[in-house]
């Protein structure tokens, strides 16, 4: 689909997501390291976003290397990307070979018996096919232990593998104060010593702002480029990429004590105005912020109240004048960002993000007018 091509409103909402920004992301995020190149890491669709009009974007930019978990996004991915190095971070699963090589994707290697099967495909094929190897400083999730990366940089598997990267993946990079950094840090550097002249990646979106020390060779942001705040300890340096709208059905006023939503969980102390958004958890817009959200309608923030519907939530609109049938509701956008939303749910942003759903018109913009 073109992104640029504009849908017709046949929905009560709008998802609104800025390639511009997403693009001007990742030149931040690559000028935080001018030494290391930046990678995308484009997983979940794009953290939600849509991976079709998110790696033109991303490619326009300067992008060259991608990651993304599954060997169906790699597919998806490829399609999109005749030319782009596509590294598969969930790695090597049985019977996955015949179509990584068939598509030209990388898989991020993370045990011997990965590496082994990896080898053996290679040499089957008759030429050296790339692959990363997934060193595991902390996890405990993927990769081999230090231990192990250490023993086997001798051995021969590892250029019959295809190596072309060691990575490794940081346990705590949103807490920089958090002592797992400088240990991963430190085994990180060990490692790379023992494997010289590969190159190396370290940095998730957060990662990236720990310091130079933790750049390498090549930054592997996601959150970050889909303008989730990589540093919680301070404002967020990142360009809002996604903005979600809802448009008021009804408004109402309700008189003291009356109730509004399943199991009436919310209860009027006094006469209230509420609005019902043309929106609800199937949509994306998590369940769990029931009672806890906030919407903004004419810039005034609304509270959600009692329990979000499947496909409506309801607003106390008291406050805010400009609240009227068909009027819209901003759920994620301005001082909502998807941190903002993600606590308000008891989740983080990436949550809210690779929820993100279809069931609204999604409307693609390369600007400010989003
Ligand atoms: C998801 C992921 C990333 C990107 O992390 P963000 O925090 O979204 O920047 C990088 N590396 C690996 C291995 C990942 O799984």
């Amino acid at each position: 689909m073109d992104p640029q091509i504009e849908v017709p409103a046949s929905h009560g909402a709008r998802l609104t997501i800025d390639l511009a920004a997403i693009a001007e992301n990742w030149r931040r995020l690559a000028a935080e390291a001018t030494d290391a190149a930046c990678a995308a890491v484009v997983k979940a669709d794009a953290y939600g976003c849509g991976l079709d009009a998110v790696l033109p974007a991303l490619w326009a930019a300067g992008c060259r290397t991608f990651f993304v978990a599954h060997l169906g996004e790699g597919i998806a991915a490829r399609r999109i990307l005749p030319d782009g190095v596509i590294y598969v971070l969930n790695g090597l699963l049985p019977g996955f070979g015949p179509a990584l090589i068939a598509h030209d994707l990388r898989p991020v290697l993370g045990s011997r018996a990965e590496l082994a099967e990896w080898a053996g495909l290679s040499e089957a094929a008759g030429r050296r096919l790339p692959a990363a190897l997934h060193v595991d400083t902390g996890m405990n999730r993927l990769g081999l232990p230090v231990s192990e990366a250490l023993a086997l940089s001798g051995d021969p598997v590892i250029a019959r593998a295809g190596i072309a990267l060691v990575l490794t993946h940081l346990v705590s990079a949103e807490l920089s104060g958090d002592p797992v950094n400088a240990r991963q840090m430190r085994a990180f550097a060990e490692v790379r010593a023992a494997y010289p002249g590969l190159p190396g990646s370290f940095a998730n979106s957060s990662g990236i702002f720990l310091g130079a020390q933790a750049h390498h060779d090549l930054l592997r942001p996601g959150y970050a480029l889909f303008g989730g705040n990589p540093t919680p300890w301070k404002p967020n340096p990142m360009r809002p990429v996604v903005r979600l709208e809802a448009a008021i059905a009804q408004v109402r006023d309700v008189a003291a004590g009356e109730t509004c939503g399943y199991n009436g969980r919310w209860r009027a102390a006094e006469p209230r105005r509420l609005a019902t958004l043309s929106l609800g958890y199937a949509d994306g817009y998590p369940r769990a912020a029931s009672g806890r959200g906030m919407a903004l309608v004419g810039g005034v923030r609304c509270p959600i109240l009692g329990l979000i519907s499947m496909d409506l939530i309801i607003l106390d609109v008291t406050d805010a004048p400009e609240a009227t049938r068909g009027a819209s509701a901003t759920l994620i956008g301005d001082d909502l960002d998807v941190d903002a939303v993600g606590r308000a749910a008891g989740t983080i942003g990436y949550e809210i993000l690779t929820g993100l759903g279809s069931r609204y018109v999604r409307h693609y913009v390369r600007g400010h007018d989003a």
